[in-house]
């Protein structure tokens, strides 16, 4: 049966799949941890669903296994060198670096028709069985389940990490009412290396295995919804979408699969884009250039704070004056979160130098 599944799963551009218990216990710890410390920041959905995410039973009533699922995103057109290409764009200021996994279409929905069509492939072969379809989902412990499978094991800088396809990947679940034979999970393989929790820009892997999603760039910069705090905003660099710094150091990310469906393929406006280019998107631009990929989701609003914070950087490191320029002409018509990240933008490069 589990031939059959991963077969079915390849034809549907699946890199891998495997099958979990139901049984998280050991995690729960962990988690009541995690969200103790508070390191979940103002992301409530998760201290809401509380020890019910180390529970699949609970959330889908009648589970009696996971299948698991990971689907490399790296667009097909990724050169070969790729980190140093990205390490570049992070060290140009007046570039804009959006997370690799967001430049093409959203993957919640490619993700999320592909498993439901596994989940008929299933059906069509042994008749109809409760399932339910996860992707990046907040109740689902994802990363457990996936290293509980086999797919991958639990990175330092907290992310499912193959040996087969470094971490860029998605994951994805289907919890079914069948009790599938339950696949071996894999060995941890970061040894002594430490690079992610050293290269991190605002120290948010606090501990091996621990993020504090408030300290981290992915969060701040797509989760979060209120001001980022002030002393972050350096570190931030021109990550106007996500980071990678944590993947893009990491040595098995040399084993990292370029994705086979074409869904992941990087938009123009979005593969090497300036930070004025996007600066100057109005909210319908933004709209419809974003329109089917998960960048959508943050909002114009968001998406603007976060660019004033880059083009902050970008002033200080330049003192370019068609950056400040930029900056003024859209400070009076910003909503007030955003007129807050401009006026901290201007003030912390000081002074224009005058340079064109
Ligand atoms: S995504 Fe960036 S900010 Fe978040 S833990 Fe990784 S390196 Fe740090
Ligand atoms: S950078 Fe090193 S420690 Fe971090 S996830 Fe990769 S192998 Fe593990």
């Amino acid at each position: 049966m589990l031939e059959r599944l991963r077969g079915w799963a390849g034809e549907l551009g699946f890199s891998q799949i495997g099958v979990a218990g139901v049984d998280l216990g050991a995690a729960e710890p962990g988690l009541a941890a995690w969200l103790a410390a508070g390191h979940h920041g103002t992301m409530a959905y998760m201290a809401r669903h509380g020890a019910k995410r180390a529970r699949p039973t609970e959330l889908v009533p009648g589970t009696l296994s996971v299948i698991t699922a990971r689907m490399d995103y790296m667009p097909r057109g990724t050169l070969d060198g790729w980190q140093a290409i990205e390490w570049q764009r992070l060290g140009d200021p007046r570039a804009a670096s959006v997370s690799l996994y967001a430049r093409g279409r959203d993957y919640h929905k490619v993700l999320r028709a592909r498993l439901q069509a596994l989940a008929e492939r299933l059906v069509a072969e042994i008749g109809p069985f409760g399932h339910r379809v996860f992707t990046d989902s907040a109740p689902v412990l994802e990363v457990e389940l996936a290293s509980r499978s086999g797919l991958g094991w639990r990175g330092k800088h907290t992310l499912a990490l193959s040996r087969e396809g470094g971490s860029m990947f998605f994951l994805g679940e289907l919890f079914v009412d069948l009790a599938l034979p339950l696949s071996a999970p894999v060995d941890a393989h970061c040894g002594s290396c430490q690079a992610c929790i050293d290269v991190c820009p605002t120290q948010a892997i606090v501990a091996p295995y621990r993020l504090d999603a408030r300290r981290c760039i992915s969060y701040l910069t797509i989760e979060h919804d209120g001001p980022i705090p002030q002393e972050l905003r350096p570190a931030i660099g021109n990550r106007i979408y996500g980071c990678d710094d944590c993947q893009l150091v990491c040595p098995w990310n040399k084993y990292a699969q370029r994705a086979t469906l074409a869904d992941f393929d990087a938009r123009d406006t979005l593969s090497d884009p300036t930070l004025l280019q996007l600066w100057a998107w109005s909210e319908a631009e933004f709209l419809q250039r974003t329109e089917g990929s998960a960048i959508r989701r943050i909002g114009y609003t968001r998406w603007q704070r976060n660019l004033a914070v880059a083009l902050g950087n970008a002033l200080h490191a330049t003192g370019e004056v068609s950056i400040r320029a930029a900056l003024q002409s859209r400070r009076d018509a910003a909503p007030t979160l955003v007129q807050e990240h401009i006026d901290w933008a201007l003030v912390c490069a000081g002074p224009a130098s005058g340079r064109a």
